[in-house]
């Protein structure tokens, strides 16, 4: 049976995600940006949290663990390289390894270039992927700790996930990276389609910063660095596919 997802608002543009596995019982929260609106979330479903899953060390993403740890007695995951800077981890994590949650099992992928030890959570068999703050709705995570070739190997392991894949990614930044797209692609005909659903999307109050991976890599310019028309465009043609990157990556910082 596939993993219950709810995505839960928090502060101004946070998610935090809480995954269910029907089966078991066991439910997770996927970042803590606050704690009133998880808890009102869990009690408004009727299910008990027992796991803590931690993406990166930023404060809009810990700052409410140790409070829900205290309030749950949920069991805490985060990456081994961030340890010193994360909650106290129940489980360290590097690239490769398992989360087990009930029956159902996430698989830790490494995804630097936003922060160093930044980690995303893939659930294959229920096609979800948490990413924070690496691979964002339209967009990716400013490079704050790594280089762009780092965060261009990370977006690069998404690629490579199924087309069905949700993607449910740290924030709602979905007004300014649309503007940001469609300056640096503005022929794309699936990216005009897409802002345009997006009115109807905020009015239904769907969450903005989740979408299929096969839509993320249709109309996200970051995930469209590789392809002949955008490196023309940019005055690159033949271009490394991670310089291109890079250079979409350097224009979206001074937007
Ligand atoms: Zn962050
Ligand atoms: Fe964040």
């Amino acid at each position: 049976m596939p993993l219950e997802m709810q995505a839960v608002p928090c502060l101004s543009d946070n998610y935090a995600y809480l995954v269910h596995d029907p089966e078991t019982g066991r439910t997770a929260v996927v970042d803590v940006p606050e704690v009133a609106p998880v808890q009102a979330a869990l009690a408004e479903r009727g299910w008990k949290l027992t796991d803590i899953l931690v993406t990166h060390h930023h404060d809009d993403h810990i700052q409410g663990v140790d409070a829900l740890r205290a309030a749950t007695g949920a069991r805490v995951w985060g990456a081994a390289a961030d340890a010193h800077r994360l909650p106290a981890l129940d489980h360290s994590l590097c690239e490769g390894d398992s989360v087990t949650l009930g029956n159902a099992r996430a698989t830790v992928i490494d995804v630097p270039g936003h922060t160093i030890g930044h980690i995303a959570f893939h659930f294959p068999d229920s096609r979800l992927a948490f990413t924070a703050d690496s691979l964002m709705a339209l967009g990716c995570g400013r490079l704050f700790e790594g280089t762009a070739d780092q965060m261009w190997d990370s977006l690069s392991k998404f690629m490579a996930l199924p087309d069905d894949t949700l993607i449910c990614s740290g924030h709602d930044y979905s007004k300014g990276n649309a503007a940001f797209a469609l300056s640096v692609d503005p022929d794309n005909p699936d990216l005009h389609a897409r802002i345009a659903q997006m009115d109807e999307d905020r009015a239904a109050d769907r969450p903005m910063a989740v979408v299929p991976l096969g839509v993320e890599k249709a109309t996200n310019p970051f995930l469209r660095a590789g392809l002949d028309y955008l490196k023309d465009r940019h005055g690159m043609p033949g271009e490394e596919d991670r310089l291109v990157f890079a250079r979409l990556r350097g224009l979206k910082d001074t937007f």
